[in-house]
């Protein structure tokens, strides 16, 4: 059977390619009974969501991915149910929106060097007035032929140890989980397989998770593979921890990741859905 439920997805708000509407209808057309938009450390797509899933019957749940740096590297906090009107979480995602600014005219210069012109301008275009990611400039990097798609550019260019890549400071975890909690949500670790972690530095990570607060591990996940359901559920017993599932969709141009096509959770695991007033089908 397959999942009706998914909390984990982007909009143009952040690095997605459909409005928080076309985001919606296209997961009810795919079946989805309960979606999530957790745009990167934005709300701004919130109300169009909860308008198009109201218009169409569809249940929606606010949320946000929040950047944290965790021991030198990048990790990523879904808040699951957030308040959107909640100040905290406001002032904080505010914060790393600053760092976003510079981090993206920095990311210009330092390609500049590399002889590629004009990316902060374009990357900007690309991302319509909202927040620009480093997606944004690895679409420009493709549309302007330097490489053949979006993975290869973030391997060239945008990850550590790459010209364009700007190391910098996100949110703290204890904070990132604090914003949350503070806007009534539920903090959740976004694909834990993908940090490529040993195995003892993610339990770490995973206990001072617990130890901030953090409720949920993101067991089923659009980029794990089915063997990362199974040791990433194992995870989450071992910590008392309930588990989500998200396909951390962008858009149509992603075609190996649709909406509405998630695994169950594996067994034993507590969904974080659990107390929820809805009858998920997971
Ligand atoms: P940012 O938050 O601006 O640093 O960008 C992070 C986003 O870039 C992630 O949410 C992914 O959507 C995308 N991303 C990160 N690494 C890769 C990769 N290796 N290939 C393709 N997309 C990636
Ligand atoms: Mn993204
Ligand atoms: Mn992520
Ligand atoms: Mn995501």
């Amino acid at each position: 059977m397959s999942c009706t439920i998914d909390l984990h997805a982007h909009s143009t708000a952040s690095d997605g390619t459909l409005t928080p509407s076309e985001l919606m209808r296209r997961a009810a057309s795919a079946g989805v009974e309960v979606m999530a938009l957790t745009d990167h450390d934005t709300l701004a797509g919130l109300a169009e969501a909860a308008r198009a899933a109201a218009d169409i019957g569809l249940g929606f749940v606010p949320g946000v991915e929040v950047s944290v740096t965790w021991q030198g590297g990048t990790v990523h906090i879904v808040g699951i149910g957030v308040n959107a009107d909640s100040e905290v979480l406001q002032r904080g995602l505010a914060g790393l929106r600053e760092f976003r600014d510079w981090r993206a005219e920095e990311i210009g210069r330092r390609l500049a060097r590399e002889g590629i012109a004009g990316s902060f301008e374009r990357a900007r275009e690309l991302s319509n007035g909202q927040l620009i990611s480093r997606t944004h400039f690895a679409r420009f990097l493709v549309e302007a032929g330097h490489c053949r798609d979006v993975r290869s550019v973030f391997h060239k260019y945008l990850v550590p140890g790459r010209p364009g890549f700007v190391a910098g400071q996100w949110a703290e975890l204890g904070d990132a989980v604090r914003w949350i909690r503070s806007a009534g949500g539920q903090a959740v670790i976004a694909h834990p397989a993908r940090y490529k972690m040993t195995r003892s530095k993610l339990r770490r990570l995973v206990a001072e998770f617990v130890e901030a607060g953090g409720e949920g591990l993101e067991v089923v996940s659009g980029s794990h593979s089915r063997d990362e359901y199974f040791t990433m559920g194992q995870l989450s017993r071992d910590f008392e921890l309930c588990a989500s599932a998200g396909s951390d969709y962008h858009g149509p141009e992603h075609p190996w990741i649709e909406l509405g096509r998630l695994p169950e959770l594996p067994p034993g695991c507590t969904p974080i859905w659990h107390d929820w007033p809805i009858d998920a089908a997971n």
